[in-house]
């Protein structure tokens, strides 16, 4: 390694310890005896950052655009991370998606269901032809949009997730489509409320979903600014970006 990289990869070390000592202290403080995993939130960095967090051990890693993360998975196939999708998803990337992510995060119409579990299917079709190793069954996770109204109404309609009450109908459709696996739930806090607040109505939604598909134990909940939130709320997945990897390069 050159200096440069010695010194990013010391960098990296210093932070993504400082966030599983933050992890770890949520957790004791909450009582949990497990402690959450945690997905390292690559999105605007370059591979050479990658391969340095796997050079860490961080083996599961976070992106939240195709183009961007295809290439990335692609640069660092040789690591064998598992990659998380984690952004809003249109249904002309599904086939994409199904090449390198284990599982999506965001999964929040029934058309985007349908879509990914025919790209996983069409993807191990592909593999069993060309003599490689199918892929897994996708992990599915609903995202749950907890603005309230009012909040939705003022961010001019764009999509969050999906509507608590359409939670139930939504993780029907991924555990009747095949090639997909439901994982749970996923959610960020909305911008202006309270995370504990959000984070608790997560939780009860995680509640009613586990009543019915006990297996669907992920809650992929909390971000650099929230994490000790979401720890406490029983958050499985925590999806940290920008505190272990800095501040975000100016240039994209
Ligand atoms: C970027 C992103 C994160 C990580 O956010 P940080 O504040 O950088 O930790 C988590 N979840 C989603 C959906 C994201 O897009």
């Amino acid at each position: 390694m050159n200096d440069g990289d010695v010194a990013r990869r010391a960098d990296l070390a210093e932070r993504l310890s400082r966030v599983q000592g933050r992890i770890a202290q949520a957790s004791r403080t909450a009582g949990r005896t497990e402690t959450p995993q945690l997905i390292v939130v690559t999105k605007f960095f370059p591979a050479a950052d990658v391969r340095h967090l796997a050079a860490l051990g961080v083996r599961e890693v976070g992106e939240n655009r195709d183009q961007e993360a295809a290439a990335k998975a692609a640069d660092t196939a040789d690591l064998g991370l598992t990659w998380h999708f984690i952004g809003q998803l249109q249904t002309n990337k599904a086939k994409s998606v199904a090449r390198y992510a284990a599982a999506v995060h965001s999964v929040d119409r029934a058309q985007l269901v349908s879509a990914l579990g025919k790209a996983v299917r069409a993807e191990r079709e592909r593999a069993v032809a060309a003599s490689e190793t199918p892929r897994e069954a996708m992990t599915a996770l609903v995202q749950v949009d907890l603005r309230s109204v009012a909040q939705r109404e003022a961010a001019g309609g764009g999509r969050g997730g999906a509507l608590p009450e359409d939670v139930m109908t939504l993780a029907a459709a991924v555990e009747g489509e095949e090639g997909l696996t439901l994982g749970g739930l996923m959610a960020v806090a909305p911008l202006e409320a309270d995370p504990a607040e959000a984070f608790a109505a997560l939780r009860d939604v995680a509640d009613e979903l586990q009543r019915q598909y006990p297996h669907a134990q992920m809650i992929s909940a909390g971000m650099s600014q929230d994490l000790e939130a979401a720890v406490s709320a029983g958050a499985t997945h925590l999806r940290i970006g920008s505190d272990v990897l800095g501040p975000r390069p100016a240039v994209r």
